[in-house]
């Protein structure tokens, strides 16, 4: 992997051109961009407080009495967000009609800011992660479901697709994850449904072991998936690596202006 391990993930800011020390934890971007070349003058780097600007006036950066940052349904996000999925939803309805093949359906979706919103999480951070804070995070608070994303997951599932999740959250997180997808109204996220990162564990299937990288432990498990008789049709994630390697299908990739996994 390009990017410095920070627990179960990498990340940086997505918009940062080079490596930059943020709150002591060196981004994983300075890594994954090393031979990316070094901006010449500051004018061809967007300036970061400029840059968390634009991402709250995108999400429609709401603060409750709290003072708890919250995306907005109304904002440039959720709109795009359901463009996506009135995409995704007339192709799902349109393969559920006229192609009654003879393998089982299934759509897959990632977790993070696929199926659940992390805005809350990432302003709370300032888009800092970490593993320790992150697991508590995970443990004590529920996150709204991307707009959307849990009507479409259930209307699928009435179309006859079963829905699988495959998230790079450790497979400790598995209660406190499959827990909050039920809260906001996903379909059940039980044993067989949700995937999540064993790497102390690391099932027969998936050849890389403890080791694989996001694309080969995604692509993989979705090729067990398909292994055991699935035709996955459409697979959404919110980053790249969760879309390539194959055996995904229709491919539709979320927004996700707030970070860069690789
Ligand atoms: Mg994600």
């Amino acid at each position: 992997m390009a990017g410095r391990t920070l627990g179960n993930r990498s990340r940086t800011i997505a918009t940062l051109a080079v490596g930059v020390v943020v709150g002591g934890v060196v981004a994983g971007g300075g890594y994954a961009l090393a031979d990316t070349k070094a901006p010449r003058t500051d004018r061809q780097i967007t300036n970061m407080t400029n840059e968390v600007s634009d991402i709250k006036a995108y999400y429609g950066d709401t603060v409750d009495a709290q003072g708890e940052h919250w995306a907005s349904p109304t904002s440039n996000y959720a709109n795009q967000v359901a463009g996506i999925e009135k995409d995704a939803k007339k192709y799902l309805d349109n393969r559920a009609r006229h192609d009654k093949g003879k393998k089982k359906k299934a759509i897959v979706l990632d977790v993070d800011d696929t199926s659940l919103s992390t805005y809350n999480y990432e302003l709370e951070t300032t888009f800092v992660y970490n593993p320790a804070g992150n697991a508590q995070y995970i443990a004590t608070k529920t996150m709204p479901a991307v707009f959307g994303m849990n009507t479409l997951a259930q209307w699928a599932e009435q179309q006859g697709y079963t829905v699988f999740f495959v998230t790079g959250r450790p497979e400790a997180q598995r209660s406190y994850t499959a827990a909050n997808l039920a809260a906001v109204g996903f379909p059940t996220a039980d044993a067989s449904h949700l995937y999540l990162k064993n790497k102390e564990n690391p099932p027969a299937y998936l050849p890389c072991g403890a080791t694989c990288t996001t694309i080969e432990y995604k692509s993989g498990t979705r090729a067990h998936i398909e292994s055991l008789g699935y035709e996955i049709v459409a697979n959404f994630g919110d980053q790249y690596s969760d879309l390539s390697g194959g055996h995904a299908g229709k491919t539709y990739k979320i927004p996700n202006p707030m970070y860069y996994l690789p």
